[in-house]
């Protein structure tokens, strides 16, 4: 069978999983164009850069993308394996979770889940889990998706896509040396929030949800933490990476493009965490008095900022058919994105659900 040419829009987490999976089943010859990538100087254009990224407990009602989930959570585990082939990208660690809640009727099956006992909920929480799992550092995850796209004979392509007829017309050669290349069999649009003003998709219902945290320095803290809050705006957390570093998180806020991040929700944040996990403060400080946020502020190596790419009603999964090269001819191109709050931890579920929708559509193709 003819080897089939599938370009995909987007080097976030989700066109990276995409690609890989899609190259990974044989037949096809994948291309990744995009604006931006995992090497890249960082941008708030680039939504990947700035997750937690933890994988916590699923509390909602959708069997489905609990699966999907649970799927992706089995890879990355094995990944995050001590030896494995991705060991450097994690830091495998007990995350304890507090709701304000309840536990939820729906909550994952994850290793070593327990309660945790009332006397030790912090903070007023009503309810908690302690659980096994890994924090991702995602620059260093991101860069390898990428290579082992490439090592498995992966093109990459840089470019800004302003209308899908672009690619349609020119193949990714247009963006390499004005050429035009092979014609696409399938797009796939994993382009997030770009899919918002992208040309021939201007997905309306993609907005921006604004979220900040604070990176500091604290290697003593190697427990993960989390508190949901009763405020859909505001979650509280304590995400240790394998360097050392502690992801202090975040703020929730739908529509906001501000693309920097703004000093009082800094402040709010370090407040937050420190009420949450006062063991982020420095050993020999808390061994003299009780801390407070300035003696987290010389810990700090960046405050950051992105925007969650959201979609109305969640992800975004669906083969539209558009005009291919050829006279009459019509090609698939699969919507994949709008992950919004968690673009990682459905990803390698998500990516092998994309694959099977692409490969039924192009069996409906006409040779
Ligand atoms: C503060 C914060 C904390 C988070 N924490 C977590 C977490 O703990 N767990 C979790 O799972 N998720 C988390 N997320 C969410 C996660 O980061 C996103 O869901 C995910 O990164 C979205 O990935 P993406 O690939 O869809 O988009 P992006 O990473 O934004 O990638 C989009 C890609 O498309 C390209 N592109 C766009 N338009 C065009 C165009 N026209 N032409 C060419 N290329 C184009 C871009 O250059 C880029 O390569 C968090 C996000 C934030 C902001």
């Amino acid at each position: 069978m003819k080897t089939k040419e599938v370009v995909v829009i987007g080097a976030g987490v989700v066109g990276l999983t995409t690609a890989i999976t899609i190259q990974e089943q044989g037949g096809y010859n994948v291309t990744i164009v995009a604006e931006t990538w995992p090497s890249d100087p960082k941008t708030v254009k680039y939504t990947s850069f700035w997750a937690g990224a933890s994988h916590g407990v699923y509390r909602g009602p959708d069997e489905n993308l609990r699966k999907v989930r649970q799927d992706t959570f089995k890879v990355m585990w094995e990944l995050s394996a001590p030896g494995g082939p991705a060991e450097a990208c994690f830091h495998r660690t007990t995350e304890h979770a507090f709701y304000y809640d309840g536990l939820g009727q729906y909550a994952d099956d994850m290793p070593n889940l327990k309660r945790i006992p009332e006397s030790e909920l912090r903070l007023g929480a009503k309810a908690g889990y302690s659980f096994s799992s890994y924090v991702i550092d995602p620059p260093v995850y991101l860069n390898y998706l990428l290579s082992r796209f490439i090592a498995r004979g992966g093109h990459i392509v840089r470019g800004t896509v302003q209308h899908i007829s672009q690619v349609i017309e020119g193949g990714t050669g247009i963006w390499v040396n004005g050429k035009p290349s092979a014609a696409p069999d399938a797009l796939v649009v994993c382009n997030g929030l770009g899919a918002k003003t992208l040309g021939g998709v201007e997905d309306a219902e993609v907005y921006p949800n604004r979220g900040q945290n604070v990176i500091v320095h604290a290697p003593w803290v190697r427990d993960a933490m989390s508190l949901s809050s009763p405020e859909p705006t505001i979650d509280t957390y304590v995400f240790p990476r394998r360097n050392g570093d502690v992801v202090l998180g975040t703020v929730r806020v739908p529509h906001d493009w501000y693309p920097v991040a703004r000093p009082e929700t800094t402040t709010q944040i370090l407040e937050r965490c420190l009420a949450l996990c006062p063991e982020l403060a420095p050993p020999e400080i808390r061994a003299q008095r009780a801390p407070t946020i300035d003696d987290l502020r010389p810990l700090i190596v960046e405050e950051t900022c992105g925007l969650r790419p959201m979609h109305v009603g969640g992800i975004r999964m669906e083969v539209n058919w558009i005009d291919g090269r050829e006279r009459e001819s019509k090609i698939p191109m699969l919507l994949n994105y709008g992950y919004g709050p968690s673009g990682y931890e459905p990803s390698w579920g998500s990516a092998k659900a994309a694959l099977e929708m692409l490969e039924g559509a192009l069996a409906n193709v006409v040779a």
